[in-house]
């Protein structure tokens, strides 16, 4: 046994305690694709020891898959041949509330040669962490959830309404106790805009675990719905009138006990560094709109003074801003200081936006760029020659568009690495293709049941 298994079974060890008594008799493994689709094997409680160390096969296939279980036909990836393996993270072993006698776990994906596959999202997102902690920096993340159960259910009323609550406090409720029962940090829940929508936000963490968190969150939800009679649909537009579900993430950048987002000579407060971090995530924007906003789908939430920050720029405050700068209320902003980035939803991985969030922050660290001027109001309202003068822009208004930047992304490419980037690029050309000459009501119907 290697020092790096054995290490491995300890952890399982550990996290195995209390599994059983707990009634615990499957174990979900999940991974999320280039599609966004989580997916999963489950194995037996028993066998989980053995499978942490040594893995569970799946087939390199599922890197060309799309949002409808085709592929992207590609030379490069998937085809039949092949394997690779699923090694559960015991830290995150987390029993699962909603859904009696299972656990979760999210996995990393290795080669058969014991080797981290190039391919796995998970290991992207440790890698940038990595790469933050050579430069002696740490990130804290935190993503937002949106979803819809569609109207005539509970939660029918007006937007933000108390009045929603007196039909779906009970389900939000069981939402909420499932949440903390799995060690989740919940700091709101309230409904959204929309009848029958609903957002819930929880605590910054580590940005690994902010996007297991993301998975965990989401699979809760859609499993307490079920148990209510409901469907959850966390697809970017799930009626095809209305307001999107976001997938909006939060992040700070910290040296070790300083948050780099507060107590500085940067604007609102932020120190250079926090300050060149993201100015580096607004350079990157169109690029990482391919990212975080993958499919089709997202081009028809992404629409102007809707809250989605549809716009390359950034300010205090500002929900049309693509970065919303946040300070954080007196007494609590040196904790709480950050940046939200507001155009994403929730066709992304997680673990591709926190990657390459981090790793275009870095860029813009390592380039020690400044921040443009805020803005302070909603740029669709204003005049717009200004916003020509400022340099302030529409991010992609199509996938295909916010395709052609990912693809210059020279940051990205080298951040994700050959393989990973080539196949997100693969699946999201074919996405876009798959999508061709569909109206609206054809797209968000094609993707409301999907994420
Ligand atoms: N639902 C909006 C979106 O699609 C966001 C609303 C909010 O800011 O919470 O991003
Ligand atoms: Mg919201």
């Amino acid at each position: 046994m290697t020092a790096r298994t054995a290490d491995r079974a300890a952890r399982v060890d550990r996290a195995m305690a209390g599994m059983s008594e707990a009634g615990v008799r499957l174990v979900a493994l999940s991974w999320v694709d280039n599609a966004g689709i989580g997916r999963v094997k489950a194995v037996p409680l028993g066998r989980l020891p053995r499978l942490a160390v040594h893995g569970v096969g799946m087939s390199p296939v599922f890197d060309t898959f799309l949002v409808d279980d085709s592929t992207a036909r590609t030379g490069g990836f998937g085809g039949p041949v092949g394997d690779l393996l699923l090694l559960p993270d015991p830290d995150r072993l987390t029993v699962l509330a909603a859904q009696p006698g299972w656990a979760w776990a999210p996995a990393d994906r290795y080669g058969q040669d014991g080797e981290p596959y190039p391919g796995c999202h998970r290991s992207f997102v440790h890698r940038m962490v990595g790469a933050a902690a050579g430069l002696g920096l740490s990130l804290r993340m935190g993503f937002e959830t949106e979803w819809s159960v569609g109207p005539g259910g509970p939660g029918d009323g007006p937007a933000y309404g108390l009045a929603r609550l007196a039909d779906s406090g009970a389900y939000l409720l069981d939402v909420v106790d499932a949440l903390t029962a799995q060690g989740v940090d919940v700091l709101q829940i309230h409904p959204e805009y929309e009848p029958g929508q609903f957002e819930v936000s929880t605590a910054a963490e580590d940005p690994l675990g902010a996007a297991d968190t993301a998975v965990l969150v989401r699979h809760t939800v859609r499993t307490v719905s079920h148990a209510h009679g409901l469907r959850a649909s966390f697809a970017p537009l799930p009626e095809p009138t209305g307001i999107g579900n976001g997938g909006h993430v939060h992040l700070s950048l910290w040296r070790g006990e300083q948050n780099l987002m507060h107590g500085g000579t940067g604007p609102r407060g932020m120190t250079p560094e926090g300050e060149a971090f993201l100015a580096g995530v607004l350079r990157s924007l169109p690029a990482l709109t391919a990212v975080g906003c993958p499919s089709p789908a997202s081009y028809l939430r992404l629409a102007p003074s809707t809250w989605a920050g549809v716009y390359r720029c950034w300010g205090w405050e500002n929900r049309e801003a693509a970065l919303r700068f946040v300070t954080g209320p007196v007494g609590e902003a040196a904790e709480r200081a950050n940046a939200e980035v507001k155009c994403f939803d929730q066709a992304a991985n997680p673990y591709l936006v926190a990657g390459s969030v981090i790793a275009a922050g870095l860029a813009g660290y390592e380039d020690a760029l400044r921040l443009p001027a805020e803005f302070t109001d909603d740029p669709a309202r204003a005049d717009p020659g200004e916003l020509q003068r400022r340099g302030i822009v529409r991010l992609p208004a199509a996938l295909a568009d916010a395709v052609r930047h990912l693809k210059g992304s020279v940051v990205l490419r080298k951040a994700m690495g050959d393989h990973l980037f080539d196949a997100l690029l693969a699946v999201r050309e074919a996405e876009d293709g798959l999508f061709a000459g569909r109206s609206r009501a054809e797209t968000v119907e094609a993707t409301r049941r999907r994420y």
